[in-house]
């Protein structure tokens, strides 16, 4: 097994936990063995293992130790394993998931972010043309009563678009109560993590509203056997690199589904290859909604070429046998 460090620009910094970063960093993983196969390693601070761990865990890992490694490390190498057994397989990965039929695209949100009200208005305005099903919008960072106008603004402009929020954890619950009190009247498909990741009781709560309860960082926090058993949300947000690899997000989306709950698979702004596996396991899930896989746009440059490209809202599923077609690191040399 090697693992090449890559550093991907990013268009703009991102806030993380452990400060803002302008590049996403990781490693290709290849291996050899039982068939050639390449993986991505791209640890997030804050949902994974540090690069210095990860790098560390991937030069200790032998392979028959896949369960003992970190999130992003454990993705790397399992993708590599999948990478290679799909290909052994003569099929693309998420038709060695199970799925028995060709799936060209999986429908994708675009995301708005954080935008003043005029702004946002544009973007989501200019995301609908472009043919995007589901908008995601930033909300939290800004005083209840402003998201809510800008709430507001977005749905006059475009009656018809799913609208989904992203609190990431910023309201406290007297907050929350009141924005998904008027929220139920913008038919707001759902918020992200409402409330700060260790409350899985105030998540169950809002569930009485119209407007759904999905759960993103509160999983990673809890795990899903909790959120399963608070009954935390309707929707899960499932991030293969923090999960610890496409199997393990695959899985925790078939349990979701058993329960009731809608899986929506996103990235973690990883580079081409992880996102493709991404898009493989949402492309494994028959009729999945719409999901958070057009974050490609995020990097300045990427591995090249995109094996899952973004096109009126829906991402291209690859349909080489493997992951992307790609079975050495130095295919991206
Ligand atoms: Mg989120």
């Amino acid at each position: 097994m090697n693992a090449d460090y890559f550093s991907l620009p990013l268009a703009e910094p991102l806030a993380t936990a452990a400060g803002d970063i302008t590049e996403r960093e990781g490693f290709l993983v290849g291996i050899d063995a039982p068939a050639p196969g390449l993986g991505e390693a791209c640890p997030l601070p804050g949902w994974t293992e540090s690069l210095d761990e990860c790098r560390a865990a991937l030069e200790s890992a032998d392979g028959g130790e896949l369960d003992t490694l970190p999130p992003a490390a454990r993705h790397g190498v399992s993708l590599a394993l999948l990478d290679g057994a799909a290909r052994d397989a003569g099929l693309p990965l998420y038709r060695h998931f199970g799925r028995d039929e060709r799936v060209e695209s999986v429908p994708v949100n675009a995301t708005v972010g954080d935008a003043a009200t005029e702004t946002a208005v544009e973007r989501v305005r200019d995301s609908v043309d472009a043919g995007f099903p589901a908008v995601k919008l930033k909300v939290g960072a800004r005083p209840l009563g402003t998201d809510l106008d800008r709430v507001r603004a977005v749905r006059d402009a475009c009656p018809d678009v799913e609208l989904r929020l992203d609190a990431n954890g910023a309201w406290t619950r007297a907050e929350a109560a009141e924005a998904f009190a008027a929220l139920d009247a913008l038919d707001v498909a759902y918020v992200e993590q409402p409330l700060p990741a260790g409350d899985l009781a105030g998540h169950a709560d809002l569930r009485r509203h119209e407007t759904g309860v999905a759960l993103d960082e509160g999983l990673y926090e809890h795990g899903v056997d909790a959120a399963l058993d608070a009954g935390a949300a309707d929707t899960w947000i499932l991030k293969p690199m923090a999960m610890g690899g496409p199997d393990v997000a695959l899985e925790a989306a078939v349990l979701a589904r058993g329960a009731g709950i809608d899986p929506v698979v996103t990235t973690t702004i990883d580079g081409a290859v992880a996102r493709a596996a991404a898009v493989h396991v949402a492309a494994a899930l028959p009729g999945v909604r719409a999901c958070g896989l057009a974050t490609g746009d995020l990097l300045a440059a990427d591995f090249d070429p995109d094996p899952a490209p973004v096109e009126s809202g829906r991402a291209r599923v690859p349909q080489k046998e493997g992951n992307t077609g790609a079975t050495s690191p130095a295919d991206y040399a």
